[in-house]
């Protein structure tokens, strides 16, 4: 199997590449901005890079969705911070380019295996979240926060559309906070815009202050990489077809906890690090309001939990890597490379 995967150096995407080639015979044809995270897949001579930009290498990406057998876009903005930031670059980054793509699995009679997010249901009420039942619920256009949630929930609409009239073949999966090694670089959470656990984790390395943004109730099911590539693996070998045209929530309903008790599981994993044991002084963790911390277009999601009943039946699938263990993965493989 031919896969094309744009966005191949990103988190998601350099991990799954790595496990096509380990388990696989499948090529891989890859395209990023960036191949820092692919250095174990570089000399590989079942993987085709390109280093570049998706809004100029239209050509290329062309010529591959009509050579590969199935398509994984995961070029996207995925990270809180810039949505408020950012929301036309979200836009026409996130919208706009991927719907080109859509329209050229249509064109090419190709199956596309869409990343949409946990990030549709919103604000949604259920206490999990249900793929083809749960409300989809964002705020006040003021808040640009949900400029993210509402490309990608019409993005899915499209998809869904033409996939009920008989023009495309989708699997679109959801993922739930997906962490593990290489989520976000020190970089990024230097300028403070990395998602929550690296951003954390970055903090402790530069004894900076733990934020809480108010408060830090809010609650999310973090899933540890390896168990997320484990379903997508399943999607893509689509076992009797039948992921075809279904939409899976892909999260860890066990690992759910407050982005407090976060902070304090991942100081004190932090403390008993070999390195770190015997550190002289370690982050404190204080409350910072959300609209000094992000700006008056943001508002806060309190719960996401998923329902995985579907992953169970379509895949076979159950995550398996607890709260901790996650956490000190990432947490590790973080320091390894930053120290
Ligand atoms: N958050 C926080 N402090 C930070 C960064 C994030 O309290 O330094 C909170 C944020 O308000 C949100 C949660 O952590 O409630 C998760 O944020 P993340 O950026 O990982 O993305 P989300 O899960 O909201 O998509």
């Amino acid at each position: 199997m031919k896969v094309l995967i744009l966005g191949v150096n990103g988190f998601i995407g350099h991990h799954l590449t790595n496990r096509i080639l380990e388990m696989t015979d499948w090529s891989v044809f890859g395209m990023d901005l960036a191949f820092d995270r692919l250095d174990k897949a570089i000399d590989n001579s079942r993987f085709n890079f390109l280093e570049g930009d998706i809004s100029i290498n239209k050509e290329w990406i062309e010529y591959h969705i009509k050579k590969c057998d199935v398509i994984i876009p995961l070029v996207a903005i995925a990270t809180p911070k810039l949505y408020v930031e950012d929301p036309i670059g979200v836009f026409n980054l996130d919208f706009e380019m991927n719907l080109q793509i859509v329209k050229q699995c249509v064109k090419y009679k190709k199956r596309i295996v869409f990343p949409s997010t946990s990030e549709v249901y919103g604000a949604c009420p259920d206490p999990e979240f249900l793929e083809d039942e749960s409300f989809l619920i964002v705020g006040p256009i003021q808040k640009e926060r949900w400029i993210y949630s509402c490309c990608k929930q019409l993005l899915d609409r499209v998809i869904y559309a033409y996939g009920t009239r008989g023009n495309l073949e989708f699997t679109l999966f959801r993922p739930f906070n997906w962490i593990g090694p290489r989520l976000d670089s020190l970089d990024v959470a230097k300028e403070g815009s990395s998602r929550v656990v690296t951003q954390f984790i970055a903090e402790l390395l530069m004894k900076r202050p733990i934020t809480l943004v108010d408060g830090g109730s809010q609650k999310r099911c973090f899933t540890f990489v390896s168990d997320g590539i484990d379903a997508l693996m399943k999607i893509l070998e689509n076992r009797d077809n039948g992921c075809r045209n279904q939409i899976i929530n892909i999260g860890n309903p066990w690992n759910e906890c407050s982005v407090k008790e976060l902070a304090h599981m991942l100081k004190r994993l932090f403390m008993e690090h070999p390195r770190h044991s015997g550190d002289k002084s370690f982050s404190e963790i204080i409350d910072v309001s959300a609209e000094k911390y992000y700006g008056k277009g943001y508002q806060d999601i309190y719960t996401r939990k998923p329902s995985i009943r579907k992953a169970q039946e379509l895949l076979g699938w159950n995550p398996r890597v607890g709260l901790e263990d996650s956490l000190r993965l990432t947490l590790h493989a973080f320091l390894d490379e930053n120290e």
